[in-house]
């Protein structure tokens, strides 16, 4: 591009390596190279696949002693300027090298040193076309008013806009998406569209109501259940733009999309799009800042937005379409019902009313969804004549009972065991379960309604590919009455005759330290609310707490996310609380808690130094402490927060203070996350 070939050009290439700036290299005589495209060079004694990120005449460094690169990958073509823009901005938010950000985030096929048989299967992955089904196109509805003017707001709107779809689970934004995308792809014949789904929301059921909706257009798919085969030949597919959906969960943010014309994120309060390990991303506002560069619409569509895009609402940045009533019309709110066990009577930890409403609705031949957030029998056992309790070793919390396996198993670290007959310690044989979990609970319902067909849902029974499938669509052939399962139930599926729901043991969650507990709770319930009286039937939820009070569960009684939502955010702004402050947390782990502190504490007194020395800095270091899950799989952890009245602030601060902590000496593990979730 302008280079002229005689002069010695030089490539600025970024590697996966923390800390790394871009190194520079030659260009060999001959090649032909672009920005944006891939390259093996030499990194010390080793070999790596690098991007692209410069080419120049120029080099600071003395010509003589610049390396030339090994090989250019230039059989696939450029990543475009969006996609460097947006990993540069990525590696700058998060305290990531860029390279770091650019390469862990390609398939692996792209991010390996090229095999031998190489070529051959860049062709293979070519040459499965995206398919093109036959499969009968469905007929789209006539929109509502209110879809109506949600789809003309987004498809007229020109430029950048983010556009919150707020709508009940059910009131037909998904339908709203759709009419968008279709829009979309009729005015431009090459546009791409990128569709965010949560980790564990990738339900065929989305999947296939797109498939259906355009069977005659290219659509693939990006998530963790694809093998590297499959990933690199949809992410190549979108590269090369033979694909024109591109449906995934948070990896498929990072895809290159060279005609990218819409994004939406469905669920956008999902916690699954924030990464939890790696590179501590945030898919969601990551597809926020690629629609700003790439100047298009995205549409985040949630019953419950999270309490960061609402604040974006309320402040003008975002705006809101709001979906008010459910699409199919004779479908009705759920009446809200609150239990109190302390009042009520309770048989094996169900309380009278809720037995009641269960045999109720069993008289009428409808569905009941029971559901539980905890798996597995009891989540401890116990002895009553000594006091043992089943910890696990490896962590400071306890086994968890699986009668089914006979094991106990700790759910943070995997440790197993058989369950033991007697007790370790005084040699009782009889040990108790203490608590229910989803096991157990299905247990006492067959016990009080033997005659009913019962169905459990969690991780426990869909180990297997297709076995949660399987059971929802037995739940939709009418093949189940009671239907038991944990948060996995509430997500996204349509059942059609399910007219009571009952919620047990949201207390846990409502009486915990962590800020965010809130409005994941609220999430939850509207959740599951949802999941009632879809078609028509009267329908109720039962919520057994002891925190009825609450002025949640009023904000639940009428359905109303902007209750909720707005009575939160004035009390985070006077407690001067995210998303009013910006936050990032330095997370250490070790053998033993003094060395994760150790580490912390320094970091700290870094952090500290920083602060003063950056004119006008407005960062707070807080004091390190152990985490409330203090130790994991033999580690000991600690964390450290420091908070900004504003992200650029904090940017500022991070980035320095990242520098003097990679030079700090220490046999302590660390990472740094921006914007936790749990602090
Ligand atoms: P959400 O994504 O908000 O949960 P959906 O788009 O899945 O809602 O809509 C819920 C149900 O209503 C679906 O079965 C859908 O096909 C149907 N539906 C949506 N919009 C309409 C409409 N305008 N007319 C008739 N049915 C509709
Ligand atoms: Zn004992
Ligand atoms: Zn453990």
């Amino acid at each position: 591009m302008g280079i002229c070939m005689d002069q010695v050009t030089f490539a600025k290439v970024v590697v996966d390596v923390p800390g790394l700036l871009a190194l520079s290299y030659k260009v060999p005589p001959g090649d032909k190279p672009e920005v944006g495209m891939r390259c093996v060079v030499p990194v010390g004694r080793r070999e790596m696949v690098g991007m692209i990120v410069e080419l120049s005449q120029q080099c600071e460094f003395d010509p003589a002693k610049v390396k030339p690169y090994r090989q250019l990958l230039g059989e696939v073509g450029p990543v475009n300027d969006e996609w460097l823009a947006m990993t540069r901005f990525a590696a700058d938010y998060y305290q990531h090298s860029w390279g770091e950000v650019a390469m862990a985030n390609l398939p692996s096929f792209f991010r390996a040193k090229p095999r031998p048989q190489y070529l051959k299967s860049l062709e293979r992955l070519r040459a499965t076309k995206a398919s093109k089904r036959l499969v009968k196109a469905d007929v789209p509805p006539v929109l509502n008013k209110e879809q109506q003017s949600a789809v003309e707001a987004v498809v007229e709107h020109c430029g950048f806009g983010p556009f919150v779809l707020h709508g009940v689970t059910g009131s037909g934004k998904t339908e709203v998406y759709l009419h968008i995308m279709a829009e979309v792809l009729q005015r431009n014949p090459l546009a791409q569209i990128l569709f965010l789904v949560p980790e564990i929301n990738l339900t065929p059921q989305l999947q296939s109501r797109i498939l259906q909706r355009f069977a005659d257009r290219a659509v693939v798919s990006l998530h963790s259940g694809l093998s590297a085969g499959e990933r690199a030949r949809s992410w190549l597919a979108v590269h090369e733009g033979r694909a024109q959906i591109l449906v995934g969960t948070r990896m498929a943010v990072f895809a290159n999309i060279p005609h990218l014309d819409l994004i939406i994120v469905d669920e956008e309060h999902d916690l699954s799009y924030k990464a939890g390990d790696g590179i501590r991303y945030s898919a969601r506002d990551l597809a926020v800042k690629r629609a700003h560069l790439a100047k298009i619409p995205i549409v985040l569509g949630s019953a419950t937005p999270s309490i960061e895009s609402w604040a974006k609402v309320k402040s003008g940045h975002y705006r809101v379409l709001t979906l008010r009533e459910r699409a199919v019309k004779s479908a009705v709110l759920p009446n809200l019902e609150l239990v109190d066990p302390r009042v009520d009577k309770v048989h094996k930890g169900l309380c009278s009313r809720v037995i009641r409403a269960v045999e109720q609705a069993l008289s009428r031949q409808e569905q009941v969804i029971v559901f539980l957030n905890r798996r597995g029998y009891a989540p401890v056992l116990t002895c009553p004549s000594c006091g043992w309790l089943s910890t696990c070793p490896h962590c400071s919390t306890y086994s968890v009972y699986h009668k089914s396996n006979g094991r106990l198993i700790c759910h943070h670290c995997g440790w197993s065991t058989p369950v033991m007959h007697h007790c370790p310690d005084c040699g009782n044989a009889d040990l108790t379960p203490v608590g229910a979990g989803t096991q157990r609970l299905e247990e006492t319902l067959a016990e009080l309604w033997p005659q009913a067909r019962i169905l459990r849902i969690d991780r426990d029974t869909t180990q297997r590919k297709d076995s949660a499938q399987k059971a929802f669509e037995a739940v939709h052939a009418g093949e189940v009455d009671i239907l038991v399962g944990t948060q996995m139930v509430a997500k996204g599926h349509d059942f059609q005759r399910v007219s009571t729901v009952i919620v047990l043991n949201v207390d846990s969650q409502l009486a915990s330290a962590n800020p965010r507990s809130q409005e994941r709770a609220f999430a939850n319930l509207m959740q599951v609310a949802g999941r009632a009286g879809r078609a028509g039937l009267s329908s109720k939820i039962l919520v057994q707490t002891r925190f009825g009070d609450r002025p949640m569960f009023e904000a639940l009684g009428r359905q109303s996310y902007e209750m909720f939502a707005d009575d939160l955010l004035k009390e985070r702004q006077s407690e001067g609380a995210v998303p009013f402050v910006s936050q990032a947390l330095l997370m250490a782990d070790a053998s033993h808690i003094n060395l994760a502190l150790e580490f912390l504490t320094q970091a700290a007194r870094l952090g500290e130094q920083i602060a003063e020395s950056m004119p006008g800095c407005d960062v707070m270091v807080f004091d390190p402490i152990p985490m409330a899950l203090m130790r994991v799989a033999d580690k000991e952890r600690a964390q450290l927060l420091v908070e900004a009245p504003s992200k650029g602030s904090l940017n500022v601060f991070l980035r320095q203070w990242y520098r003097a902590l990679l030079a700090v000496k220490t046999n302590a593990h660390w990472v740094m996350e921006v914007d936790p979730m749990d602090v």
